[in-house]
């Protein structure tokens, strides 16, 4: 490993975000039926509603955020920075417009600044969720911030 990286484990049991827009829940209600026993495993988190409806209707504890546009997938993005959520479940929908769309965007680029694994349909949940890392730890590499920041302090003016 160079000093620009550092090496991050994504631990046996995984923190996961759960994210739907509202044209999306009802798939989400339905994919946490069918993975209740993979999920239960797990701790789980989400934007307000979602959570708050995987909670009531699947009966899976899912510890709740903001609503989504009230910037809720703003804190899930800041959990990632603190090295909090392991992976997201994110399904956005691609045929309606979003008041928080920066906000969006900025939880996918955060995700992949990070290197955690996000899925945003169903197929891709599925692979993710069966995949034979969900039973063991992952080690990955990502950059190494403070490296980043002590060099961009002496550069940058
Ligand atoms: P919600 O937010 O779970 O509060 O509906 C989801 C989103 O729109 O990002």
């Amino acid at each position: 490993m160079d000093i620009n990286h550092l090496t991050m484990t994504i631990k046996e049991q995984k923190s996961i975000a759960l994210i739907a827009h509202d044209g999306k829940k009802q798939d989400m209600l339905n994919w946490c039926e069918t993975n209740k026993e993979i999920l239960k495993k797990h701790k789980l988190c989400g934007t307000g509603t979602t959570a708050r409806v995987i909670t009531d209707r699947v009966g899976i504890p899912v510890k709740g955020y903001n609503s989504g546009p009230l910037g809720g997938d703003q804190q899930i993005g800041a959990k990632i920075v603190e090295g909090k959520i392991d992976m997201i479940i994110f399904f956005s929908d691609p045929l309606a417009a979003q008041p928080h769309d920066p906000d969006v965007k900025a939880l996918l680029r955060i995700a992949q600044v990070y290197d955690i694994p996000i899925a945003n349909n169903i197929a891709t949940a599925d692979f993710l969720i069966h995949s034979s890392y969900m039973d063991k730890e992952y080690v990955h590499e990502i950059e190494n911030f403070k490296n980043t920041v002590k060099n961009r302090a002496e550069t940058v003016v």
